[in-house]
């Protein structure tokens, strides 16, 4: 205590507020920000928050720039991406070739490591100059850590894990959608009063625009600001060796419980290995132990964007569909004309998977000997 106030040791406290009632001398107050409701009309333009890391800029970040180069065309507004690390090489001209108009960027050693306290005071600097009316980011362990904090800085809201992002053209209201309720059915959010309109998106659910290295835009540098508060410290990164993930697969064979038995995976992991590709599955083959958690396509799993999906014995449940929207060619075998997974794919094919595997094995080793 001094004299009647309570002297809070800021470096420990985690502003939970649970003090502001507890205290029997009524001796902590606090003072709350007013939430502040945005002039819509003061804001424009679509940033993508660009994460990159050793050296690589996200596969996600381009999908988001995809994204936000049609968004930004429906409000007649420039798609700007922001990109902070260190040693950033080429990854401006990778952003500008993906559909930037304009890169803002910060290269210092102290953004060598995803750490969203380092990052968020660089980008709270930037953000309290410009005012852009949607701010897209990767739904990655980075992305999911810093966007809520910007998002709580500027007292704006933020949809988390979205599936679909559509513009009303005149008035620029963002509509998120994303499986909620235990995902049993899809909500679209809007954040009618506040701006920036704010949400993360998993990587592999939209589609990367086609390089374009032709494409000309503009970069700003702008200076990295360190007056953080410092309550984590990374003392050591140990970063694992990991081998490719189905998330960047580009041909996968993916099987439901319609493959019937674990021994029939076998197939499955055999038409794989023959088109070049990998395994994935829906989540009841990880509960009951026939595959591995990182396997799993879907809602709780992995999004996947690959060029060919070929799905043996998958019903096509909502939950299931939400890590595939981005596949470009889907080949569905199910012995159900009325499969819900047909009403989404390219080829069907009516009949037994494992009958159907066993014969397009067959046709590929025969083609190979
Ligand atoms: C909150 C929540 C999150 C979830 N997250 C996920 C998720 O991330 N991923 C996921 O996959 N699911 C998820 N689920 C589960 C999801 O709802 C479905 O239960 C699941 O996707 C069904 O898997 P399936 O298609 O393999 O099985 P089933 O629904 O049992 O379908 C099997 C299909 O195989 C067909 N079939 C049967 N025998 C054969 C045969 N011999 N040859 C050909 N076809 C055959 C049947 O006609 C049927 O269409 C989630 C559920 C909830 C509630």
């Amino acid at each position: 205590m001094n004299g009647n106030v309570a002297s809070v040791e800021e470096e420990k406290c985690i502003l939970c507020g649970m003090c502001l009632d507890s205290c029997p001398y009524e001796a902590i107050s606090a003072e709350k920000k007013k939430c502040k409701i945005t002039e819509p009309g003061d804001y424009s333009g679509v940033w993508v928050f660009a994460e990159q890391q050793a050296g690589k800029v996200h596969p996600v970040s381009f999908e988001l720039l995809g994204k936000g180069r049609e968004l930004a065309d429906k409000r007649n507004s420039q798609l700007t991406a922001v990109l902070l690390g260190y040693k950033l090489d080429n990854h401006h001209k990778e952003l500008i070739a993906h559909g930037a108009d304009r890169v803002i960027f910060c290269d210092n050693v102290q953004l060598q490591k995803l750490h969203d306290e380092y990052y968020f005071n660089t980008m709270d600097q930037i953000l309290q100059k410009e005012t852009p009316e949607i701010f897209l980011y990767g739904a990655t362990a980075f992305g999911r850590s810093l966007a809520p904090r910007i998002a709580a800085s500027l007292q704006t809201g933020l949809t988390a894990d979205c599936t679909q992002l559509e513009i009303d053209e005149s008035s620029g209201c963002l509509y998120q959608t994303r499986p909620a309720f235990g995902g049993n059915l899809m909500a679209t959010i809007v954040c009618p009063e506040h701006r920036p309109q704010m949400a993360t998106v998993r990587p592999g659910v939209m589609k990367a625009l086609e390089a374009d290295y032709e494409r000309t835009g503009r970069c700003e540098e702008v200076e990295y600001m360190d007056n953080r508060r410092k309550s984590t410290e990374i003392i050591d990164e140990i970063i694992e060796e990991t081998a490719e993930t189905i998330s960047d697969a580009s041909i996968i064979v993916s099987a439901g419980r319609g493959i019937g038995s674990q021994k029939n995976m076998t197939l499955v992991k055999r038409l794989a290995d023959l088109l070049g590709g990998q395994v994935g599955v829906s989540r009841p083959l990880v509960d009951t132990g026939w595959s591995e958690y990182r396997h799993q396509i879907g809602q709780t799993g992995a999004a996947v964007a690959p060029k060919l999906l070929i799905t043996c014995g998958v019903s096509g449940a909502i939950q299931h569909l939400a890590g595939i929207s981005g596949a470009k060619t889907i080949i569905a075998i199910n012995n159900d004309p009325e499969a819900p997974i047909f009403s989404i794919a390219n080829y069907k094919v009516v009949g037994d998977c494992v009958e159907v595997l066993k014969k397009l094995i067959a046709e590929i080793e025969n083609k190979q000997n």
